[in-house]
């Protein structure tokens, strides 16, 4: 087992074979600068083009760059997971592949968490002025409902890019969580934390993996994952819904009372519509909590590791 680095960075990798190499490119120089030991995770999330190759060969010439490769494309969280579960450092630094997030912060962030004894540090987006209009308002809304549920300590605007400390991921690791949303659950820990603010960079190349139906699901998966208002909402509903009927009660009889009983129709089809849509409400949501349910019962793991390239040095120093 070799000696832990001080510092790991963990990159969730998916069919980035142009946007990599640039980031190696950027990144390399300010791991080398720093006066650190440090490890790199690769978390290969089961990419299609050449990035596997192309990971390979950054690792011949640099030995500090693990490879974590998936058996097939999990997802971002569960990459991030990968890494996050296997990084040996004392501080972890996750970062995109794609140079969205300025390398350059990360000395920062370790700074900040050394002299200040954090052990959370977030890369907060001062800027999204290169996003575009729509990722710009959907993750707005994101945020805001993320804010909801788990409290101010969430800074805004806080994405994947962040420090952990040893203690931070030992305790997310504890969790046994089948698919973590660390957006959340970081902030959720509520261990002492720090901000550096940065700005969202375009993306270097290639184009992004997050398409609407993956945005909604981590946008459905951090809400259900993380609290019962859902629940707490459908209780709201039913109840608005029940003072609603008592007031189209109370007008339907009133109605009845002056003689005009026909024109009751569309209070009551409006009633049956409410109470249908609100059901249909009530339902869904049971249904996301009846599947994380049933998936934790499954007790599938987020993610298959291929291939670690941590078991190989390990088994020629044996
Ligand atoms: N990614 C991943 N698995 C996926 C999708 C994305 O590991 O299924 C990685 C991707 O390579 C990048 C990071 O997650 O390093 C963020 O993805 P992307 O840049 O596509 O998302 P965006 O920045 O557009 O939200
Ligand atoms: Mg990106």
């Amino acid at each position: 087992m070799p000696t832990a680095p001080q510092l790991s960075i963990v990159i969730p990798i998916y069919n980035e074979q142009e946007a990599l190499p640039l980031t190696v490119e950027r990144l390399r120089p300010i791991l080398d600068g720093l006066d650190v030991t440090y490890e790199v995770v690769g978390v290969d999330d089961g990419s299609t083009d050449a990035t596997p190759v192309l990971m390979q060969k950054i690792r011949q010439d640099w030995p500090e760059f693990r490879i974590v490769r998936f058996a097939r494309n999990s997802g971002h969280q569960a990459a991030l997971t990968a890494g996050i579960h296997r990084a040996f450092g004392d501080h972890v630094v996750s970062i995109d592949a794609d140079l969205q997030d300025p390398p350059e912060k990360i000395p920062e962030m370790l700074s900040l968490a050394r002299e200040q004894n954090l052990d959370i540090v977030y890369g907060v987006r001062g800027d999204r002025g290169t996003d575009t209009f729509f990722k710009r308002h959907t993750a707005g809304a994101y945020y805001w409902l993320m804010r909801k549920l788990v409290g101010k300590r969430m800074p805004n605007q806080a994405g994947d890019f962040r420090l952990l400390s040893r203690s931070a991921v030992d305790a997310l690791k504890a969790l046994p969580e089948q698919q973590p949303v660390y957006r959340m659950l970081v902030p959720w820990l509520g261990f002492p934390s720090g901000e550096v603010v940065y700005v969202r960079e375009e993306r270097v190349a290639g184009s992004t993996h997050y398409p609407l139906s993956k945005m909604l699901r981590l946008a459905l998966d951090s809400i259900t994952n993380f609290s019962a208002s859902p629940l707490r909402l459908a209780t709201w509903l039913g109840l608005l819904s029940f003072l609603v009927c008592i007031g189209l009660a109370v007008y339907t009889t009133v109605e009845y009372a002056l003689g005009s009983t026909v024109p009751g129709w569309s209070s009551l089809f409006i009633g049956m519509l409410f109470i249908g849509a609100v059901q249909l409400v009530c339902v869904g949501l049971l249904g996301e909590y009846v599947g994380r349910i049933y998936s934790a019962v499954q007790a599938r793991p987020a993610y298959f590791v291929g291939y670690d390239s941590a078991d190989d040095e390990s088994e020629g120093r044996a």
